[in-house]
């Protein structure tokens, strides 16, 4: 079962300041990776069938989503935790910050702050 989960995290600005803040994530087992893989290749290949009997157009889309499958396939199969979003004080205004992240973000990473659009940083603690 994909659960949700959470790890401390240190949100920093580039004048030094540091606060503490905590990370939300999904985390899914090899199992749920295999088959969310499989049904990105699945669906890519299905779409590269139906593009077939498009007169002109499936010169593009058919190799393009055959080629599309296995690659997107294969960075569902590593995205083994997707970030939902990141939440704690901001270090320059010190405003109780949620940040949103994108399921593929990686940490360490620099974004802004959610109240005041400070920049800062956030890293594993
Ligand atoms: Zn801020």
């Amino acid at each position: 079962m994909a659960t949700k989960q959470t790890r401390p995290i240190i949100i920093s600005n580039s004048e030094g300041g540091q606060t503490t803040g905590t990370l939300h994530y999904v985390a899914y087992t090899q199992k749920e990776l295999m088959g969310r893989a499989w049904k990105a290749l699945g669906l890519f290949w299905g779409l590269a069938i139906i593009t077939v009997f498009i007169p002109l157009a499936h010169f593009f889309l058919v190799p393009g989503f055959l080629i599309a499958g296995p690659v997107v396939a294969y960075s569902r199969y590593r995205a083994k935790d997707v970030m939902e979003s990141a939440s704690g004080q901001c270090p320059t205004c010190h405003e109780e910050s949620i940040i949103l992240l994108e399921a593929s973000d990686q940490l360490p990473k620099w974004t802004y702050c959610s109240a005041n659009n400070d920049p800062v940083q956030l890293a594993d603690a």
